[in-house]
C-alpha cells in the first residue's frame, strides 16, 4: 500500500461522516458516556475493530449521527478528514455532506455548513485552497482567505477541496430544494455541485427531480448515488438526466449498462464499500474490470473511509492486486480522475501539472 503514497490522487465520493477517524470516534463516544447520552461499552468494540459487519457500520452510523449534531464536532471532522486525505497524497478532494437541521439545537442546514467551513479554514497541516478563482466570499471569509484560498505560503503541499451537498433520500422535494438554494447560497466558499444519496429502498426519482434539475439549470454539478439496488426504472431516468458522475452502479442489467456506457458517465467505484455493504459478492464479479477493460470513464474512490477501514491509497492497492494493475496502470487512473473533477479548468491545468511534475519522480514511470 505505501507504495501508493507517492502517487498524486483525486478523491470524488467520500462522505464526511462516513470518513471521521477511528481515534476521534473514540475520544468523541468516550465523552457521550460520561454524559450519559451512549452506552459507552455497547460501542468501543465496534469502533477499535476494522472488520465491521454491516451491522457494526450501521451502529457507527448512528453514533456519527449523534456526534454531528454538535457545530464544533463538526469543524474538527472537517479538519481532521482533509488532513488525513492530504496525508495519503490526495491532491484534490471533493467532499459530500447531507446539510443537517435541528431545531432543539438551533442548528439549521447553514449553520451545519458554517461549521464545514470552519473545518477548512482550521486546516493547517497542508495549504488548501477550497475557493473557485472568481469567489466573492462575502462576509464569510476575512481578506486574507479571499485573496488566496490559502491559509498559509505556496512552498508546502497544497490541497484543493470543493463541497458537494446531498439530498438525502427521506427528504421531501422542498426540503431537497433548500438544500439546492443553500448550495446556491454557498458557492462563493466551494460548493460546486449535488449528490443525490441516502437508503436506496426509500424515497423516489420523482420527488427530487425538481431540486435536480433546478440546481443543473443553476449551473450546479450533479452526481448521483444510482443503481445500489436492482431498480431498472429509476436507474433508466436517472441516465437519462444525464448527471456529469454517478457513484456505485452496481446493480445494472444488460439495458443500463448499455446506456451507460454509451453516455459515457463516469463512474466513481468504491470497491471496499461495496463489498462491506454486501452490493457486489466479491472483487472477481465487480464491474470494475469490465469497466476499466472497456476504457469507460471511472474514479477510484473510498466512500466512508473511516467506517470501512479503508484509505484511498488502500483502494488503489485492491485495484491493482485484484486486477493486476502495474504502476503505470494505477498512475495513469489516478491521473484520468483529474478530467471529471467539478472545477474549472484553472484547477485542472494545476492539477494536470502536479502529476505530470511527480511522474517526472516516480522513477518506475521512466
Ligand atoms: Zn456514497
Amino acid at each position: 500500500m505505501e507504495q501508493w503514497l507517492s502517487v498524486p490522487k483525486v478523491e470524488l465520493h467520500a462522505h464526511l461522516n462516513g470518513s471521521v477517524r477511528d481515534s476521534t470516534l473514540l475520544e468523541l463516544a468516550r465523552v457521550l458516556g460520561e454524559k450519559g447520552v451512549i452506552d459507552f461499552s455497547d460501542v468501543e468494540h465496534v469502533i477499535m475493530k476494522d472488520d465491521r459487519s454491516l451491522h457494526e457500520v450501521f451502529k457507527l452510523f448512528d453514533l456519527i449521527h449523534i456526534l454531528t449534531t454538535d457545530h464544533k464536532i463538526i469543524t474538527r471532522i472537517t479538519k481532521e478528514v482533509v488532513e488525513d486525505f492530504a496525508s495519503e497524497n490526495v491532491v484534490y478532494l471533493e467532499l459530500r455532506t447531507t446539510p443537517k437541521k435541528n431545531d432543539s439545537i438551533g442548528m439549521t442546514k447553514r449553520s451545519y455548513m458554517e461549521a464545514v467551513v470552519e473545518g477548512l479554514k482550521a486546516v493547517n497541516a497542508v495549504d488548501i485552497n477550497f475557493m473557485p478563482h472568481d469567489a466573492d466570499a462575502g462576509d464569510f471569509m476575512d481578506s486574507q482567505h479571499i485573496k488566496s484560498g490559502t491559509c498559509n505560503g505556496a512552498t508546502r503541499k497544497k490541497i484543493y477541496v470543493r463541497l458537494l451537498l446531498s439530498i438525502d433520500r427521506r427528504e421531501t422535494t422542498e426540503a431537497a430544494m433548500e438544500t439546492v438554494k443553500l448550495a446556491l447560497e454557498l458557492r462563493p466558499i466551494g460548493v460546486v455541485g449535488i449528490d443525490l444519496s441516502g437508503n436506496p429502498i426509500v424515497g423516489e426519482w420523482s420527488t427530487f427531480f425538481p431540486a435536480l434539475k433546478f440546481a443543473r439549470e443553476q449551473g450546479l454539478y450533479i452526481t448521483l448515488h444510482c443503481g445500489e439496488i436492482p431498480n431498472p426504472k429509476e436507474i433508466q431516468a436517472m441516465l437519462d438526466f444525464l448527471p456529469q458522475r454517478i457513484g456505485h452502479a452496481c446493480c445494472f442489467e444488460e439495458e443500463e449498462w448499455k446506456k451507460l456506457k454509451s453516455l459515457k458517465i463516469p463512474v466513481e467505484i468504491c470497491l471496499t464499500s461495496n463489498i462491506r455493504t454486501d452490493t457486489i459478492s466479491s472483487l472477481d464479479v465487480h464491474h470494475f474490470a469490465n469497466l476499466y477493460n472497456v476504457k469507460h470513464p471511472l474514479i477510484l474512490c473510498t466512500d466512508d473511509a473511516g467506517v470501512f477501514s479503508t484509505s484511498l491509497c488502500g483502494e488503489y492497492s485492491i485495484a491493482a492486486s485484484a486486477y493486476g494493475l502495474g504502476r503505470r496502470e494505477i498512475y495513469q487512473l489516478a491521473k484520468d480522475a483529474v478530467e471529471f473533477v467539478f472545477a474549472d479548468d484553472e484547477v485542472k491545468k494545476d492539477l494536470r501539472e502536479i502529476f505530470n511534475s511527480a511522474a517526472k519522480m516516480l522513477d518506475f514511470l521512466f
